[in-house]
């Protein structure tokens, strides 16, 4: 099967739910006067519609698990006044939020697996109705993998002038300096998938250090990441940026502020790990979770979180003011993503690169905290180990590290890209 790389509005609807978070208590006071307010979301039995005080332009849902939700982003619609509380008996509550000043949210609590049957734009605009089936655990977490499924308003509304795509300066945390963004390298066109890769450490944060041979792990995650970017550009289907292509130190916070401002759809930090024990040896891939997945990955994250301890940079700055669910239900998104990529990145680069038996694991990296954007940290191999050493310091290792990292990312897009397209066809 072969799949084309330009996926409908990807882009656009990127930078939509990041400006919803940098700026949602903001715009969404200042809506245009044209959209649907929701003015009430009512739960019958398995049914649910939601109505709008006018015609909305059309909607997406996805599921998300643990908790299980429901969420339903409604485009040209904005958060009402109506009541909406707890619902019938597959639904257990009822929220709703803006993500930005043209999008609202509507979040059903389940209490139990469901999905949506059959969603549905009135054709005046005014009301989205769909009924819950319930379906088992395993098929809702297969649909929570699937990502978000698209309907439009009925035909006769796209017909209407399309509201104007708001154009404002994004607000991100502010950065302790000015840091240039880098060139974005590979396909020219700007709807192919961003990756940006993260080459840890560097300046005079060297990272590990093998302490018989001095290799220092800054040069070998630069080195990688070098490999991997001329990989993808070699392969024309997607775009790349590097945070860094030289020698020198950028705080955890502003990686992942580059990614965010170049509106990256995948952030790859790579490391070389270390460790007491020489005969560690082998590749993991860590995704964010507040709590460690276990011992071994609470040190890693004390220890890579460390480097902006170390130059007293304030990373208590955080845009507190944004709503805490929109975060919540933004960051899980990107983190099913992110645990789908780990696992894929495990499966395809295992033939060149060896792996650790635990080979996905969870910490509360600093680096992979941008809410909106799906996240990895690889850690490649172990510099401490002679192995690891030679063989992430040696052309040849760069190069299988680089065709297994590029092989996982054309796997995911196309993934991705498969499943946009059959949901929009439905
Ligand atoms: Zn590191």
């Amino acid at each position: 099967m072969k799949f084309g790389w330009t996926a409908d509005n990807r882009g656009l609807h990127k930078r939509r739910m990041f400006f919803g978070l940098a700026l949602a208590s903001t715009v969404a006071l200042s809506a245009p006067g044209s959209a649907g307010g929701i003015s009430g979301v009512d739960v019958t039995g398995n049914r649910v519609v939601v109505r709008f005080d006018g015609a909305v332009d059309g909607a997406s849902a996805f599921l998300l698990d643990a908790p299980r939700r429901i969420a339903l982003d409604i485009h040209g619609a904005q958060v009402g006044r109506a009541y909406v509380g707890p619902g019938g008996s597959t639904v257990a509550g009822v929220r709703q939020g803006q993500i930005d000043g043209d999008t609202a949210r509507v979040v059903l609590d389940l209490s139990g697996p469901a999905t949506l049957g059959e969603p549905r734009i009135a054709s005046d605009g005014k009301s989205l109705s769909f009924s819950l089936q319930s379906i088992s655990d395993t098929r809702f977490r297969g649909e929570v993998g699937k990502g978000r499924t698209r309907f439009d308003a009925p035909a006769d509304m796209a017909a209407r002038p399309q509201k104007r795509i708001h154009s404002i300066t994004v607000p991100i945390p502010p950065v302790a300096r000015g840091v240039a963004l880098p060139p974005v390298e590979g396909a020219h066109d700007g709807a192919r998938p961003l990756i940006v890769i993260d080459a840890g450490h560097g300046g005079h944060d060297p990272g590990a250090i093998n302490k018989e041979n001095g290799k220092q792990e800054k040069d070998v995650t630069l080195a990688i990441a070098q490999a991997i970017r001329d990989r993808l550009v070699k392969t024309g289907r997607v775009r790349v940026a590097l945070t860094r292509d030289d020698d020198r130190f950028l705080v955890l916070q502003e990686r992942y502020g580059i990614a965010r401002k170049l509106g990256a759809d995948l952030f790859i930090s790579i490391h070389a790990d270390a460790a007491e024990n020489a005969d560690a040896h082998g590749a993991t891939v860590y995704t964010l979770s507040e709590t460690a997945s276990d011992r071994e990955a609470a040190r890693l994250a004390a220890r890579e979180n460390k480097a902006d301890i170390i130059n007293g940079v304030n990373l208590g700055n955080q845009s507190g003011d944004v709503s805490s669910i929109l975060i919540d239900l933004t960051q899980r998104e990107s983190l099913n993503i992110s645990a789908n990529f780990a696992r894929l990145l495990q499966r395809e680069a295992a033939p060149f690169v060896p792996f650790r038996s635990t080979y996905h694991r969870f910490a509360s990296l600093m680096v992979l905290k941008a809410p909106d954007t799906p996240s990895v940290l690889f850690e490649t191999g172990y510099i401490s180990n002679a192995a690891d050493s030679a063989f992430l310091s040696s052309r040849e290792g760069q190069q299988k590290i680089a065709s297994g990292v590029a092989r996982a990312i054309e796997v995911h897009f196309a993934r991705k890209l498969a499943m946009t397209g059959n949901a929009s066809g439905g």
